[in-house]
């Protein structure tokens, strides 16, 4: 159980986000609900977790991809709750295309928010965590990062850039007792996924459990990393053996 814990997630208005969100919160955990855009999703789902599981959550608008504003997210979610003992690092985009025709914004913006907005996460979370000597991080990768998709450089670039960036602060952080891991997603129903047809592309005949994955099995694994104290530098798939 996460009762008493606080958790701060990215991304966590929608889809595989919102499904740790809930996860976390049917455990007891108080949860910070990150989100770009979507706001009444965002406030709709923290009224949600209040209902159902009597945990604090609480909504907050930030692009992750700017460093100065994450650091103002991270302190409001510090005072507003006190502690934040959980990390998960979900929010993500694709902007997909060729490599010959990828344009230079394209590759910058997945990376900025993929990447880099992993970073600005967990930097500004890294002093708490260092002064609690306690703390989990858990990233949202992708297959892509470990396989390389066609059409997806820039998207693959930044899910296996998180993958390297999760093995180094599990190697930094943990003398202080601090976890930090990763999963790595295959083809999960979501908006992000909502425009392939898995029948149509040949998707579903290469998962060798041969159906699309629910953000629910996300969560699981999510949880799961969020509260395995003897873990941390792994990457775990949840893709139906798709990357096998
Ligand atoms: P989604 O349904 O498109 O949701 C994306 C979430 O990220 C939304 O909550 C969105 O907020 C948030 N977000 C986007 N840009 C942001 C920014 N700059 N700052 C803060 N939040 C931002 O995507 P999903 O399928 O649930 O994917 C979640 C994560 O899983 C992503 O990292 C994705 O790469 C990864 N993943 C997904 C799959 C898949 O098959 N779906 C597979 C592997 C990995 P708003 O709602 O406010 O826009």
């Amino acid at each position: 159980m996460l009762t008493g814990k606080t958790a701060l997630v990215t991304g966590g208005s929608r889809g595989i986000g919102a499904a740790i969100v809930e996860k976390l919160a049917s455990q007891g955990a108080s949860v910070a609900v990150v989100y770009a855009g979507s706001r009444e999703a965002a406030e709709a789902l923290c009224a949600k977790c209040g209902a159902d599981f009597s945990v604090k959550a609480q909504a907050y608008q930030c692009d992750v991809a700017d460093f100065a504003a994450v650091k103002d997210l991270v302190a409001q979610v510090k005072k507003d709750f006190g502690s934040v003992d959980i990390l998960v690092n979900n929010a993500g985009v694709t902007q997909d295309g060729l490599l010959a025709m990828m344009k230079e914004e394209s590759f910058d913006r997945v990376l900025d928010v993929d990447l880099k907005g992993a970073f600005n996460c967990i930097r500004h979370c890294a002093g708490l965590f260092l002064r609690q000597k306690a703390g989990a991080i858990v990233n949202v990768s992708s297959v892509s990062g470990l396989m390389g998709n066609a059409g997806q450089a820039n998207y693959s670039a930044a899910k296996a850039g998180l993958i390297g960036l999760t093995k180094a602060v599990a190697k930094e952080l943990a003398p202080k007792g601090i976890t930090c891991n990763a999963v790595a997603p295959g083809f999960i129903q979501t908006d992000m996924t909502k425009d392939l047809s898995g029948q149509d592309n040949g998707l579903l005949a290469a998962i060798p459990l041969g159906r699309i994955g629910q953000p629910q099995e996300v969560a699981e694994a999510v949880a799961f990393l969020a509260s395995a104290p003897y873990i941390t530098g792994e990457v775990l798939r949840v893709d139906g053996g798709l990357a096998m």
